[in-house]
């Protein structure tokens, strides 16, 4: 393109590129021609000057480029257009994505659409996997959730609004950046309607259930957890459950609409556990629900000492790291929470232990569980390996695309 700038790339660093990983790291770049300041498109081309992509660069973050592109085409709002589309077509054909849904803001689902089973909350575009680096967009009925996680995403904002406008005419869009990648990249993080003001809650169904999402954290509810937590209800039945970490309770909700016969939610976020209130209320099964606001570390030793015992125990910690370098002390704090789970298990009971922390890779976190059900001697058997929901989805070629690992086990 002519006049663009051209950030020239190191001899060998445009193999993972061509491999498929859509990142530049700061240290791979040998030269950069033409006038670039942060946030600006530019042409990414090996050493001898061969194209090899097209994207957003800052020089502040260790990622200085992601890829948008591979071929000659503008990063432009048509560019947007295609991909957001695409990544719609994709929920479609995955069967995630239900528009116009019949839940709206704080009213009450139609019987019949709760009965069948609707899903009226989907991640419409998750990043790299959806060609739009730096861009996470969540669907919750007729509120549209957008993130931006890099400074070139979050000038282009615009052109995803305009797409969404497109896509979902009439619907509301709320800015819920994350202030950290924000600080990294060295933005401002926008948390506000863009547009007409949606309403504050939205109750979304999810199989049997129904939740309220409102301000929260990620962009207000775990949508990654939704086919995991059908699965650990899977195992609920006439058991006592033990949701720990349980932000605004989803898994207790589901376990207990399947039959648990109660459980005990603990979670350290005095607003999420009020969220959880609000979610076992919906769904009518406060009764048989107890929540207790405490460190889930305490709280398991707690347990332990009382002798307490549980048929179904889902631990879905924040991420214990986001860094290579701190893994190990994340292994650790993997291994404690595992290990004093495992002592509350009762014999035949069933344990749904995730990370969230994309450098514990599945074999890493297989690990830990080995080492934890060691020290606990506890015979486990692996019901089912799980990871992400499918509107979530993981690139082969980028190994940073798939964050969560998690193990149903069951104590033989
Ligand atoms: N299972 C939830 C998501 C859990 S996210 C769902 O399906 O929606 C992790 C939660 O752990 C967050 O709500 C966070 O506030 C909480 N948390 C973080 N550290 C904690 C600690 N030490 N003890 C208890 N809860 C903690």
């Amino acid at each position: 393109m002519d006049g663009a700038a051209t950030l020239v790339l190191k001899r060998g660093a445009d193999r993972r590129l061509r491999a498929g990983h859509p990142w530049v790291y700061r240290g791979e770049i040998a030269d950069l021609k033409g006038r670039l300041a942060a946030g600006d498109p530019v042409d990414v081309v090996d050493q001898i000057g061969r194209f090899v992509g097209r994207g957003f660069y800052n020089p502040r973050p260790s990622v200085a480029c992601r890829l948008l592109t591979r071929v000659d085409e503008p990063i432009d709002a048509a560019l947007f257009r295609r991909r957001l589309r695409a990544a719609l077509d994709h929920r479609r054909a995955i069967g995630r994505a239900r528009e116009n849904p019949p839940i709206g803001p704080c009213g009450d689902g139609e019987p019949e659409d709760r009965a069948r089973g609707s899903n009226t909350a989907y991640r419409l575009c998750w990043s790299e996997a959806d060609g739009l680096p730096g861009l996470v967009v969540d669907r919750y009925g007729p509120v549209t959730a957008v993130q931006c996680l890099t400074l070139g995403m979050s000038r282009a904002a615009e052109w995803v609004v305009t797409a969404l406008h497109e896509l979902f005419p009439g619907d509301f869009i709320r800015r819920v950046d994350d202030e950290t990648a924000a600080r990294i990249e060295g933005f401002e993080p926008k948390t506000r309607w863009l547009g007409a003001p949606g309403p504050e809650e939205v109750v979304i169904g999810e199989a049997a259930c129904r939740f309220a999402v409102g301000a929260g954290h990620k962009t207000g509810f775990y949508l990654d957890q939704r086919d995991n937590r059908l699965l650990a209800a899977g195992h609920a039945a006439g058991r006592r459950v033990l949701d720990a970490f349980c932000y605004t309770g989803a898994f207790a909700c589901h376990a207990l609409r399947a039959g648990a016969e109660s459980a005990l939610l603990i979670e350290s976020s005095a607003t999420a556990l009020a969220g959880a209130r609000r979610n076992l209320a919906l769904n009518g099964v406060e009764d048989r629900a107890a929540l207790r606001e405490n460190n889930a570390f305490d709280a398991l030793r707690q347990l332990e000492a009382a002798g307490e015992r549980f048929g179904l125990v889902v631990l879905d910690p924040p991420p214990f790291t986001r860094r290579k370098d701190t893994v190990e002390a994340a292994a650790r704090g993997y291994k404690e929470i595992n290990l004093r789970a495992l002592r509350l298990l009762e014999r035949g009971g069933v344990l749904a232990t995730f990370s969230c922390s994309h450098h514990v890779t599945p074999a890493l976190f297989e690990e830990i569980c080995r080492a934890a059900a060691g020290d606990a001697h506890a015979d486990l058997r692996m019901i089912a390996s799980m990871t992400q929901s499918p509107d979530h989805p993981i690139l082969l070629a980028v190994p940073e695309s798939r964050y969560l690992t998690g193990l149903l086990l069951e104590l033989v």
